[in-house]
């Protein structure tokens, strides 16, 4: 039922207590990075995953999903499109909003890199709150194209960010506390 790769994973996650500010277990995943098997378990899982899906985009999420996005791309034949903090794409953007424990941040796309009618794996490291997740759907949505499933490789279920995400479903490889 579990798939071995999953362990291999989890045991190369750094876990941080404390960074980077007081009572967050940050999960450091250049260390899963620095090891090819555990990199490439992320990347096989995934692909399996959503090979045949009929996927045309992968949207990742700055910075982490950029990494894992973008091999999940190039292996199921779909593009790649960078969702990006404020002020770094160059192009025509729409933006989206969303709120942190202090304040807000905000996520960009360019106009036209998404079709209406497409359907879009969103990607990216880890599911907290939910939050950067349900700010990317709204993002893929408000273009006209279809989440078909956001992907992570760490949720911290405690936090519940799966209950803001409603019908949309999330796919991760490991959890964490
Ligand atoms: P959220 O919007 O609350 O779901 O937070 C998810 C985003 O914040 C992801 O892009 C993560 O990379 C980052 N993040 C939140 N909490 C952590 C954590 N404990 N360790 C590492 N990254 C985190």
């Amino acid at each position: 039922d579990k798939d071995p790769r999953a362990e291999v994973i989890a045991s190369s996650i750094r876990v941080v207590p404390n960074f980077p500010k007081p009572g967050i277990m940050f999960q450091d995943i250049t260390t899963l990075l620095l090891d090819p098997i555990a990199f490439k378990n992320v990347v096989d899982m995934f692909v399996e995953r959503y090979t045949g899906m009929g996927i045309s985009v992968v949207a990742g999420i700055e910075a982490r999903g950029f990494i894992f996005g973008s091999p999940i791309a190039l292996a199921i034949g779909a593009k790649f499109v960078p969702l990006r903090k404020p002020r770094k794409l160059p192009g025509e953007v729409i933006a989206e909003k969303y709120d942190l424990e202090y304040g807000t941040d905000c996520l960009e796309m360019h106009v036209g890199a998404v079709q209406p009618g497409e359907r879009v794996l969103v990607v990216d490291d880890l599911v907290a709150t939910g939050g950067t997740l349900c700010a990317a759907i709204s993002l893929i949505e408000r273009v006209g194209a279809e989440v078909v499933e956001c992907a992570c490789v760490i949720e911290l279920p405690e936090l519940k960010g799966r209950e803001r995400l409603r019908d949309k479903p999330l796919y991760i490889l490991v959890e964490s506390r």
